[in-house]
C-alpha cells in the first residue's frame, strides 16, 4: 500500500510513519496498522462481493490492475467504520459474525464475508456520515449478494435481510427482499474475468459519481495504465 503524501507524492507506511508531519506517530500506527498487508497471486480469478456490485466494471477492473495511493483521511473513515461494526458484532456469537462465502463460477470464484447472521436474519452493517432515507441501490446489491453466496440449506433457513446504517448519530434499519442474485454475480464475473485476461478494460459505465472516480485520469486516457497481466493479484 502506497500513501498520498501532501508533500512528497507517494510515500510508504513506514516513510509515512517516520516523517510524522501530518499526524503524531501514535495516531499515524494506529491509521496504517497491518495495512501493509500482501495479496496472495492466484490463477484463476477471486473477486470480493464488492467488485461485481460496483456500477462500473471498469472501475472495478482498475481497482484489481493499478496502485492508487491512499490518502491517511480515508484510511480514518476506514477504521472508523471497522471499529464501528466490532462494537455491534462483539455481543454476538463468534459463529454468528464475519462469516465466510464463497461460490465458484465456472472461470472465476467470489468470496465475502457476512457482517453478521444472528436468528436466521442475515445484518449487512454500513458505516455512513448520514444514514439515507431508503437503503442505497449498492448496498442493497451487496447484501443479497452474500446472501446468494450462502450455501443452499443456510440460505433457506434465512427469513428476512437487513440493512443497518450508523452515523455518528443515529442507527436505521431497512428490510431487503431476498434476492437470489447469482445470475448477475455470473454475468458481470465473467465479463471482469475475460477484461483482465486480455488485459483491456471493460467499456465504461458512466454514473453520477465519475467525478470522484480515482480512476477518472485512466478511464478518459488522460494517464497511461500501468497494467502488468502477470502482476494480477485477486482477493485472498
Ligand atoms: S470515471 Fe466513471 S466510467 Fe470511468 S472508471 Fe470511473 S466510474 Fe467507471
Amino acid at each position: 500500500m502506497r500513501i498520498k503524501c501532501p508533500e512528497n507524492g507517494e510515500v510508504t507506511p513506514e516513510e509515512c510513519i517516520k516523517c510524522g508531519k501530518c499526524f503524531p506517530e501514535p495516531i499515524l500506527k494506529s491509521l496504517l496498522a497491518g495495512r501493509d498487508y500482501k495479496r496472495t497471486h492466484r490463477k484463476r480469478p477471486r473477486f470480493g462481493v464488492t467488485y461485481l456490485i460496483s456500477n462500473c466494471l471498469r472501475k472495478s477492473y482498475y481497482q484489481l490492475t493499478e496502485e492508487v495511493p491512499i490518502e491517511l483521511e480515508k484510511l480514518w473513515i476506514f477504521s472508523r467504520g471497522h471499529a464501528i461494526h466490532n462494537f455491534f458484532q462483539k455481543d454476538l456469537p463468534k459463529e454468528s459474525i464475519e462469516i465466510f462465502v464463497k461460490k465458484n463460477y465456472s472461470v472465476f470464484d467470489v468470496i465475502g464475508y457476512v457482517d453478521a447472521i444472528y436468528n436466521n436474519v442475515l445484518y449487512e452493517f454500513k458505516t455512513i456520515n448520514t444514514v439515507p432515507q431508503i437503503p442505497q441501490d449498492a448496498h442493497i446489491l451487496q447484501a443479497q449478494a452474500y446472501f446468494s453466496l450462502l450455501p443452499e440449506e443456510k440460505k433457506e433457513k434465512i427469513k428476512k435481510i437487513k440493512i443497518i446504517y450508523f452515523s455518528l448519530s443515529s442507527i436505521r434499519v431497512f428490510d431487503v427482499p431476498k434476492r437470489d442474485i447469482s445470475p448477475l454475480l455470473e454475468a458481470k464475473g465473467t465479463i471482469l474475468a475475460q477484461a483482465l485476461k486480455l488485459g483491456k478494460p471493460p467499456r465504461k459505465q458512466k454514473n453520477y459519481l465519475c467525478d470522484y472516480c480515482e480512476f477518472k485520469e485512466l478511464c478518459i486516457g488522460e494517464k497511461e495504465p500501468s497494467f502488468d497481466p502477470s502482476k494480477i493479484i485477486y482477493e485472498d
